[in-house]
């Protein structure tokens, strides 16, 4: 469904040009999974912020493609950009508090998402959200659907992301870390919750996350990034059987 060929993304400071994305190449088979792992500051954001081109100054794309369908992304318009991101990829931060709007209830935020992108009614697409809140697992559904961000757990927060993510109903879903804001024991939980998700409803997906033991488990494919590169890239079975390179194995002793 996507194929990045060749991405570069780089940063232009003081410093002089950081290279944060350099030549990366990956693809995520239509309803497949892409788990991406990688040490703290080796691309992993900006190479999904660079699929969704959400990238700003001083950072820039300087070449490469991103076939989404077999069409460029990085020769769209913005506005041919921003039906894109609503309509067809989705991603999920790695801070909620920065993506949910603290004066909307969640329930109007998980609607809207419904009007804009399923063009359902302002009453059906309050319903929906219901549903849809206790699809992803937040408790008593009907009362939190009036609840503002404030009002909820990290958790909640998290699981109304991924709400919101959901009812704009992607071909394609970018989770970025949608865990590390939170406590250990929820972190898989909430993975697991997004695979699921993922898999009934026939969506592709790219999982970016720090949990190996996810990743064996959710992901079919899986690439490793370091220094701004994709250093391996493998079926999962093939990564955690037969590793390459020295990186991954070193990752991969770090498994219980
Ligand atoms: P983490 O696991 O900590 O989220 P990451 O793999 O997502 O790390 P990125 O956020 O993609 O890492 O960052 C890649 C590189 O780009 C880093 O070296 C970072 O310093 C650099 N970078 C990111 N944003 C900026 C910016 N706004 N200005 C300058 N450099 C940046
Ligand atoms: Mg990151």
């Amino acid at each position: 469904i996507i194929k990045v060929d060749d991405l570069q993304t780089s940063f232009f400071t003081h410093k002089g040009e950081i290279k944060a994305v350099d030549g990366v190449h990956f693809d995520v088979p239509a309803g497949k999974t892409l788990g991406i792992v990688g040490e703290s500051g080796s691309g992993k954001s900006i190479t999904s912020l660079s699929i969704m081109r959400l990238i700003e100054d001083p950072g820039k794309i300087k070449g490469g493609h991103i076939y989404f369908h077999g069409e460029d992304l990085l020769e769209k318009s913005e506005a041919e950009m921003r039906q894109i991101r609503g309509n067809k990829i989705s991603m999920i931060f790695q801070e909620p508090m920065t993506s949910l709007n603290p004066v909307y209830t969640v329930g109007d935020q998980i609607a809207e998402a419904y009007q804009i992108h399923r063009g359902m009614s302002k009453k059906e697409a309050l319903n929906k959200a219901v549903d849809m809140l206790e699809l992803v697992g937040i408790p008593s559904p009907k009362a939190r659907v009036k609840a503002y961000p404030h009002e909820l757990s990290g958790g909640m927060r998290q699981r109304a992301m991924i709400a919101i993510a959901l009812a704009c109903d992607p071909e394609l879903l970018i989770a970025d870390e949608p865990t590390t804001a939170l406590d250990v024991t929820i972190q898989a939980q909430i993975l697991r919750l997004i695979n699921n998700l993922q898999k009934d409803l026939g969506m592709s997906m790219m999982l970016i996350t720090h949990d190996l033991g996810v990743v064996a488990e959710t992901c079919d494919y899986v690439a490793v990034m370091y220094a701004g590169k994709i250093i391996e890239y493998a079926d999962v079975e093939t990564l955690f059987s037969k590793p390459k390179h020295p990186y991954t194995v070193g990752l991969l002793k770090s498994l219980p």
